[in-house]
């Protein structure tokens, strides 16, 4: 098991029931092994230059990862080319969908607004991200693109997962580049 204390876990359902904030739930099963892959990708991002993010898609069915991606934005030079959007592209070309219905996502960072456009878009069923991000990220800041009334599919999202872990791996890289 990891640092993922579900203490530390943010829940937020696609639909709030009422009476949610009252009743104990179940921890939600979190394996950790599509996280141990995200960072992973991550740490092989920061190693060619990319901000390190690293994104898995995975069946939670089958426990299968689908697709593993981190930042290509340099490399590719493009500026939509997130660990998120090239891990949603990789599984869609996998199954051979425009979308991935029941599938889940761990990404070590909150996922900006383009990513979180894409996941719903892809109709993901679960969101498990790492760092959270004050400055960037979509999900519990700024946009909070879920939570909007023009959103049509807003997936499950756990965040702070290794939350420590993921932070500092950010922060070193970024250190190292000041
Ligand atoms: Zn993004």
């Amino acid at each position: 098991m990891t640092d993922a204390s579900p203490a530390r876990l943010t829940v937020r359902r696609a639909v709030p029931q009422a009476g949610a904030m009252l009743s104990p739930r179940p921890e939600p099963l979190i394996d950790s092994s599509p996280m141990e892959r995200a960072f992973a990708e991550a740490a092989s991002a920061a190693a060619r230059g990319e901000v390190p993010v690293g994104a898995v898609i995975v069946d939670p069915a089958t426990g299968a990862i689908l697709a593993a991606a981190s930042n290509r934005t340099e490399e590719l030079a493009d500026p939509t080319a997130h660990a998120e959007v090239l891990a949603i592209r990789a599984a869609c070309a996998t199954v051979g969908q425009p979308r991935l219905p029941g599938l889940d996502l761990y990404v070590t960072l909150e996922p900006c607004a383009l990513c979180a456009a894409a996941i719903s878009f892809a109709r993901l069923r679960r969101v498990y991200f790492g760092a959270y991000d004050p400055k960037g990220g979509a999900v519990e800041h700024g946009p909070r693109f879920f939570s909007q009334p023009t959103c049509h599919h807003a997936p499950e999202t756990y965040g702070g997962l290794q939350e420590r872990r993921a932070g500092a791996l950010l922060r070193d890289f970024f250190k190292e580049r000041r």
